[in-house]
């Protein structure tokens, strides 16, 4: 049996090596490494999946939120509501603009961003929400939208975990995530469900105006060259990873349902074992299980976690800090607000290897030995 790793990226390529090399050559002999017709088909055809009318390809996905913040044009001061249970990308940038991140607990089950306490932290100064789609199952759009319209601000998704993830809004409409709010942002870090080979990233938007000013952004600010508008920043998806982003993506939903029947063999494993707290699946999103993470007793996490690197299995801890007690965000406490579901988490969660390339040999072999740990305790 192979070895067990957190993501198999090797062995994915493996199977796809011939179309992947081949498309890496053309692009190479064409020499247009910067903005070649790659990209531009890349985005055509990443539109035609999502269903949004704009893709705008850029440099990496912390890059796509930065962006979409700047070209929603907020001000110094004004106050952006994340998840405290996320990857630090999210609120370094709101930081970075000198925008004030103010964050709201999750929910125990999804650990998405909780709608209610959203609501309690809204203020006049609040003029964006930014729900995470962590570990690829949408937040609760359809009360974020609500919120959002009700007190007209704006909503930027944080899609890096869940792109190609469904979700059932009020109307009954099926949207994919990143295009039910004002603008998304996602990433193609290699690692991601939809991964290239370096960094790479994206916005999307049905607004073509908000489009229109992204788009300025991430290529200096100028719409004609030399002619600078706005300030902007350098940040481009090159053509090699749109190339090898193209052949993945005709894969996507494979992927993901490789993705997914790994995660229905953990659930049905582990079902039967009281300390473990699958992930749950939310009514209303399908989940694309970027990681499967689950919940167990706080005082077992770690020795469950060393049990199994024991046993050369990996398995990961995402998040171990919740975000106000990071060092970078001192500032940014208030002392007044608590997050116990957050913490609770980051001493209870763990995730075990998901990928496309998974086993049914290594499925048994992982779950025999999570088992094993509670039983023989
Ligand atoms: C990966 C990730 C990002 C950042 O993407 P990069 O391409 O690594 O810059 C942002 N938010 C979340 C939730 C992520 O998981």
């Amino acid at each position: 049996m192979a070895n067990i790793q957190m993501v198999d990226l090797k062995g994915q390529y493996e199977k796809i090596r011939t179309e992947v090399d081949q498309a890496i050559n053309e692009v190479v002999r064409s020499s247009a490494f910067i903005n070649g017709p790659e990209v531009k088909d890349f985005q055509t055809e990443l539109e035609e999946y999502l269903g949004v009318k704009h893709v705008i390809p850029c440099a990496n996905g912390t890059d796509a939120l930065q962006i979409a913040m700047m070209a929603l044009d907020l001000k110094e001061g004004d106050e952006v509501i994340t998840t405290n249970f996320t990857f630090i990308a999210t609120v370094e940038v709101i930081a970075l603009l000198k925008l004030k991140p103010v964050l709201v607990d999750v929910d125990p089950d999804t650990y998405n961003i909780d709608p209610e306490k959203l609501r309690e932290a809204i203020s006049p100064n609040t003029k964006a929400i930014v729900p995470v789609h962590l570990f690829g199952q949408c937040a609760n759009m359809n009360e974020i939208m609500a919120i959002a319209e009700e007190k007209d601000i704006y909503v930027v998704e944080d899609t890096a975990q869940a792109i190609s993830a469904r979700y059932t809004l009020k109307d009954g409409s099926v949207k994919t995530a990143g295009t039910m709010g004002h603008i998304g942002a996602t990433s193609f870090f290699p690692s991601k469900n939809l991964g290239c080979y370096g960094d790479g990233g994206a916005l999307y938007t049905n607004d073509d105006a908000l489009a229109d000013r992204a788009r300025q952004i991430c290529n200096h600010g100028m719409r004609v060259r030399y002619y600078h508008e706005l300030i902007g920043v350098n940040s481009r998806l090159d053509s090699i990873q749109a190339a090898v982003l193209r052949i993945k993506l005709r894969k996507l939903d494979e992927y993901c349902d490789a993705r997914i029947a790994a995660a229905d063999y953990y659930d049905a494993a582990f079902a039967s074992i009281p300390e473990i707290k699958t992930p749950k699946r939310a009514e209303d999103s399908t989940h694309t299980f970027h990681q499967y993470t689950l919940r167990v007793p706080a005082e077992d996490r770690n020795h469950l976690q060393k049990h199994l690197m024991d046993q050369d299995i990996p398995a990961m801890i995402y998040y171990p800090v919740p975000l106000h007690e990071q060092e970078a965000f001192e500032a940014y406490k208030t002392g007044e607000t608590e997050y116990p579901v957050t913490v609770q988490l980051s001493k209870e969660v763990i995730s075990l290897p998901m990928h496309t390339e998974l086993t049914e040999d290594q499925l048994k072999t992982i779950t025999q030995e999570v088992i094993s740990y509670f039983k023989n305790k």
